[in-house]
């Protein structure tokens, strides 16, 4: 796994959040302290960690979560909205738009760029490009046949020639044997024998001026933390059309730093490499990264829970209030089933007034699947005003919604019955408690 120890980190932090009994100041500030030593024992830069930890304490002290969601959810998706976008928020894909699109790799000896220009070049034809890679690499006369080696199992193919000294001649013959043969991405690989940012921009800005490429990438070493800041930041001040991959993120303890470091220059991430295998390659995006990290598998499960509550079971004020009064209708009814069925923000709300106690009948909270559907049948073949003011509704009405529903009159006594019972049950609320409750709800 990537960062396997930063992630265990953190992950024993939400661990602890979800342990606690009750979620005070004292608990909030407790994982937030666990979170600043992950990240820094992972070689984040200090001021980064305290600027990503206090905002994650204030808004884990000061926001309220939405009705049908606990404190504790709310925190460990706060964790991870900050870290996603500590991380560059979102994924910046490569984009193959011109035919053929060059890219131009560059990187300090050791890095990982030739490993990385064989994974780049087996991804793109997973993907269904055509491609071929140029070796420009006239100082390591073993990246050519390295290169090779490594890529041309899959049938792709690998230009250049270790007789040639020039690089930048052979670069240029490279794009142009490629362009002949009508691949749609062109991968050139230049020397790597940088051993600072110096010489390697100054390369990278001849060979730039010969093939102009697309996009210039990176390849960063992971494993060098923090420092990769200098790296990434003389780079992205060189070009304005550079990204960054940043290799042997497997097991390395401080990935985590070259990550973040690398995002503080603004420069995007758009690869990363996780192991020294040719698929071991993978588009760098925040979102999944993050949850990875994290650990949680359900974490999926829990932005759903977030996206959904935010769409369709608003409990507005003005239902609250329809419901505190007593003058809801069927339609409202239903709405409110089909949430609670979802959450149960009504039954969550009666929870969150202290001494309450108020809890609805059990059969109404688990209204099952079945019996909502059927219910929905019956309400459609209702007319409007029956459907505002279900009182009209005797028996010879009855009839009629069954037969036009395909039910039986049972059935929609029992809807009946259901709406009748939901109404009791608020008229039979105490009016003071009621009185305390819409002033909680400023009504
Ligand atoms: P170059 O000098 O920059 O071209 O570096 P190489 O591509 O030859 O890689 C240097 C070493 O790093 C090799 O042993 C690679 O197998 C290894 N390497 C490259 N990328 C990764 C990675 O993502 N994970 C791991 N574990 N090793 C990598």
């Amino acid at each position: 796994m990537v960062l396997d120890k930063l992630g265990q980190s953190l992950n024993n932090a939400l661990k602890k959040l979800a342990r606690a009994s009750t979620v005070d100041e004292a608990l909030v500030r407790d994982v937030v302290r666990d979170i600043q030593r992950a990240l820094i024992t992972s070689d984040v830069n200090v001021r980064l960690v305290l600027d990503l930890t206090k905002k994650i304490e204030k808004r884990a002290l000061e926001e309220k979560p939405p009705a049908g969601v606990s404190k504790k959810e709310h925190i460990v998706k706060i964790v991870y909205e900050e870290l996603t976008n500590f991380l560059g928020k979102e994924a910046k894909p490569v984009e193959i738009k011109a035919k053929p699109t060059v890219l131009l790799t560059v990187g300090i000896q050791g890095s990982g760029k030739t490993t990385s220009v064989a994974k780049l070049s087996r991804y793109f034809q997973k993907h269904g490009y055509k491609v071929g890679v140029v070796c420009s690499d006239t100082w390591r006369p073993g990246a050519y046949q390295q290169l090779k080696q490594l890529i041309e199992p899959y049938g792709i193919e690998v230009f250049g020639n270790p007789e040639e000294k020039n690089a930048i001649k052979l670069a240029k013959e490279g794009v142009e044997y490629f362009k002949k043969k009508g691949v749609d991405v062109i991968i050139v690989d230049s020397a790597g024998r940088h051993k600072e940012e110096k010489g390697l921009i100054e390369e990278m800005r001849q060979i730039s001026n010969t093939i102009n490429p697309h996009e210039v990438i990176l390849i960063i070493d992971g494993t060098i933390g923090q420092q990769a800041y200098n790296q990434a930041l003389a780079f992205k001040e060189a070009t304005p059309i550079g990204s960054i991959i940043v290799t042997k993120l497997d097991g390395s303890a401080k990935g985590g730093g070259a990550l973040s470091a690398v995002v503080a220059t603004g420069a995007p991430i758009k690869f990363i490499g996780v192991g020294e295998k040719i698929d071991d390659l993978e588009p760098f995006d925040p979102k999944r990264f993050v949850s990875r990290l994290l650990g949680l598998g359900d974490i999926q499960g829990l932005l759903e829970k977030f996206e959904e509550l935010s769409k369709e079971v608003e409990f507005k004020e003005e239902d609250m209030e329809k419901f505190l009064k007593g003058k809801f209708n069927l339609k409202d009814m239903y709405a409110q089933l089909e949430a609670m069925k979802k959450m149960g923000p009504l039954q969550q709300i009666l929870k969150m007034i202290p001494g309450m106690g108020y809890s609805l009948p059990d059969e109404m909270v688990r209204m099952s699947e079945v019996r909502l559907k059927k219910f929905k049948v019956i309400m459609d073949s209702m007319t409007e005003e029956e459907l505002e003011n279900p009182e009209i509704i005797n028996y010879s009405r009855i009839k009629r919604i069954a037969r036009g529903s395909g039910t039986t009159t049972k059935d929609v006594k029992e809807l009946i019955n259901q709406y009748n019972q939901m109404k009791k049950f608020f008229r039979s609320m105490d009016k003071r408690k009621l009185a305390k409750m819409a002033k909680r709800f400023n009504m």
